[in-house]
């Protein structure tokens, strides 16, 4: 659901992420879709538009996550949340490899790259380019 967010706020939350998405690292500049301000606990979920609820976001991710807070992971399957930008730290639950790949450091890493879909084959060949050209750096 499409909520406003003041500008300030908007830009505040831009750049804190340095201008790249908290979930699969794409900077800004290297996309052609303006990023969004995603509520890391949607609305629907009782989330509120503040700035510890916000995240930046790349369309692909934002879209990928939509209202969901986690998914069905590991054997068996029990339901796993998400990464969260603000409560957790990226190279904690992944680490992204020289060949654009996100590889899972845990459960949390594991659910969120299934959820969000982060190793799509078009994600994965872009940042493989974008490391290449020291655009993006490997963790
Ligand atoms: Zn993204």
């Amino acid at each position: 659901m499409p909520s406003y967010i003041p500008v300030k706020l908007r830009k505040l939350v831009a750049q804190r992420a340095n201008h790249a998405c908290e979930y699969c690292l794409l900077p800004q500049k290297a996309s052609f879709f303006v990023f969004q301000i995603e509520h890391i606990i949607s609305k629907k979920h009782g989330g509120a538009s503040e700035v510890q609820n916000l995240a930046y976001s790349c369309p692909i991710c934002n879209r990928n996550k939509g209202t969901d807070l986690g998914t069905l992971s590991g054997n068996p399957q029990v339901l796993t949340r998400f990464f969260h930008p603000r409560n957790d730290n990226w190279e904690a639950h992944f680490t992204l490899d020289s060949s654009g790949e996100i590889i899972p450091n845990s459960e949390i890493g594991k659910a969120t790259i299934a959820g969000l879909d982060l190793n799509n084959v078009e994600s994965v060949i872009d940042r493989k380019k974008l490391i290449q050209a020291a655009i993006m750096k490997k963790t």
